[in-house]
């Protein structure tokens, strides 16, 4: 069959309906591993899209079709096994449709080339909030900081008739007071029924684990205890829309079988994960450096020398002593097996490879490398770049430069922060700083450095800004910052902050840059605080 690189929703929809009329048609055990592998590309996609209720529906859907899995000879499957599979898919495809606003409804009976690109799909920026008189005042503060940072926000009675236009991206369920989680199962069943591609956020969570295993079952994403709703309410729908499209995940397969090279790469495309492949392990160094991959997928047997001894040479260097390596090597090949995981592969996968356990073993190896490159680079606290990965990052910019075009580096320090903490406690501080984060990155470009420089001090770089339109953007930020309520346990507060800035080619260092935007913040303060300054002209 062709296959179609899976860009939009529309395509994957496509692809996946094709691949499972064609198995009706011939039955064929190949063509059964593709509609798996369709169905979770799709529950992938989903998931990147932070659409949880569809992506439950996927894998409802996939985990039936893996019980049928068998072999090519248990192939076509019964009759009555395919239509329980055409049930569970027709349910997928309906909730897709329902989830789906209405404004571009149309585009699914489109014929395929017309959807070139991502279809910006769905975009929701409403929240509902479905609560009980009693928690109205803490409602209020929470609904006037979701609505600063732009969402459209609907207070809702328990039971009461759901708007009908509208898909939230998320809703947050607030029980009354005390009350017993059981008491709302019914009206979350029904919630997740309407909303499948919204998250769903229970408030109020009890901390023992049942009544919460029961919430997730009724339907609820996400269950958060009541000493930790303040803070983590907004961090948590924040993030999901400002949650940066992951770079592409990059494998290097090291294979001297052309044909071997060709199965890999075209199950590593159907599943969006970008490959690179070089049949000769002569060239490994060189290729790492430049294409800096997630992953290699390393063949035992291959001509000079063999993966054993690639990889052996690869954990001695500092730069690869943690990538994850995974081995293809032929079944028989116990005994090396053994010694290599003993040298440091992570795992065997055995050729012929099953391509859904492939793609499996890729991705979870991926993310959880990712997930440990970003616990070293990123700050806890705001998910921004810490302070030695925003002076890295600079120095790259800086590399970058060009003769004629700009840099503005800024220092921004949030004014009398003692006296914030003091006051009201450090949990209130921490969510200051984190509002500032959030406001930097909805504000910035993806482009611009931001990192949390120190406590309550960020580091920006604005490559391609000269001074006077950085200071606009930059106070712009400042004015809608000292606007923004932050709530504390008796009310709101409103924080300030100081920044100063200093710009390439004037200065024409990293270190240089940094001084003198340090320099001109210092003076921001000593001039009163809540405003910019920039370095004086060198
Ligand atoms: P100024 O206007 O001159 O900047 O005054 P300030 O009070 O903001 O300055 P100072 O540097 O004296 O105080 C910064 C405080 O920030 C001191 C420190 O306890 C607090 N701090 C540092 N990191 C964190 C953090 O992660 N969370 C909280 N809540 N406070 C922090
Ligand atoms: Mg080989
Ligand atoms: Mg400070
Ligand atoms: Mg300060």
């Amino acid at each position: 069959m062709t296959t179609v690189a899976p860009y939009s929703i529309d395509d994957r929809l496509y692809v996946l309906r094709t691949r499972w009329e064609l198995y009706q048609l011939e039955g064929q055990f190949e063509q059964f591993i593709e509609l798996a592998v369709a169905i979770n590309s799709l529950a992938e996609h989903f998931n990147r899209m932070r659409l949880p209720g569809l992506v439950r529906l996927c894998e409802g859907l996939e985990n039936l079709v893996l019980t049928h899995l068998g072999e090519p000879a248990s192939h076509p499957i019964e009759q009555r096994d395919q239509q329980a599979i055409q049930r569970q898919l027709d349910a997928l495809l309906g909730a897709v449709a329902s989830a789906r606003p209405q404004a571009v409804e149309r585009r699914i009976e489109e014929p395929l080339e017309a959807l070139a690109a991502e279809v910006d799909w769905i975009k929701p920026r409403s929240v509902w909030v479905v609560s009980t008189p009693d928690r109205q005042g803490w409602i209020d503060g929470l609904c006037g900081q979701l609505q600063y940072f732009g969402f459209h926000v609907s207070v809702l009675a328990w039971g009461q008739d759901l708007p009908v236009e509208d898909m939230p991206l998320a809703v947050l369920l607030v029980p009354g007071l005390g009350a017993d989680p059981e008491a709302y199962f019914g009206h979350i069943t029904a919630l997740r029924t309407r909303c499948p591609a919204s998250q769903l956020f229970y408030l109020g969570a009890p901390t023992v684990i049942e009544p919460v295993v029961a919430l997730m079952r009724a339907g609820v994403d996400v269950a958060i205890p009541a000493e930790d709703q303040d803070s983590m309410v907004l961090d948590r729908i924040l993030d999901l829309v400002q949650h940066a499209e992951q770079e592409k995940y990059r494998v290097l397969v090291v294979e001297d079988s052309r044909v071997a090279v060709a199965l890999i790469q075209r199950t590593l495309a159907q599943h969006s994960i970008d490959s690179q492949a070089i049949r000769d392990p002569g060239t490994l160094l060189e290729v790492l450096e430049s294409y800096r991959p997630d992953l290699i997928l390393m063949d035992m047997q291959m001509p000079r020398f063999n993966g054993i001894e690639a990889t052996r040479v690869l954990r001695q260097m500092s730069a690869y002593s943690t990538m994850p390596i995974v081995y293809l090597s032929g079944a028989s090949e116990v005994g090396m097996q053994v010694e290599a995981l003993r040298l440091g592969g992570d795992q065997f996968l055995t050729k012929p490879f099953n391509p859904v356990l492939l793609a499996a073993v890729v991705k979870t190896k991926i993310e959880r490398f990712r997930e440990t490159l970003r616990s070293t680079k990123l700050d806890g606290l705001t998910g921004l770049l810490n302070h030695t990965a925003a002076k890295s990052r600079l120095n790259v910019l800086m590399q970058q430069c060009e003769p004629n075009t700009p840099l503005t580096v800024a220092m921004i320090d949030i004014d009398h922060f003692k006296g914030i903490n003091d006051t009201y406690g450090h949990p209130v501080g921490d969510q200051v700083i984190r509002a500032l984060a959030w406001l930097l990155k909805g504000r910035l470009r993806s482009s611009d450095l931001i990192g949390r420089y120190g406590g309550e001090e960020f580091m920006i770089a604005l490559p391609g800004v000269a001074p006077e339109q950085a200071r606009a953007v930059i106070d712009r930020i400042r004015m809608d910052f000292s606007a923004l309520p932050h709530a504390h346990p008796g009310g709101a507060l409103h924080a300030t902050f100081s920044a100063g800035i200093a710009s390439y080619p004037v200065l024409d260092t990293a270190a240089g840059l940094t001084e003198a935007a340090d320099a001109a913040l210092l003076q921001a303060k000593r001039l009163g605080r809540n405003r910019v300054e920039q370095a004086a002209p060198q």
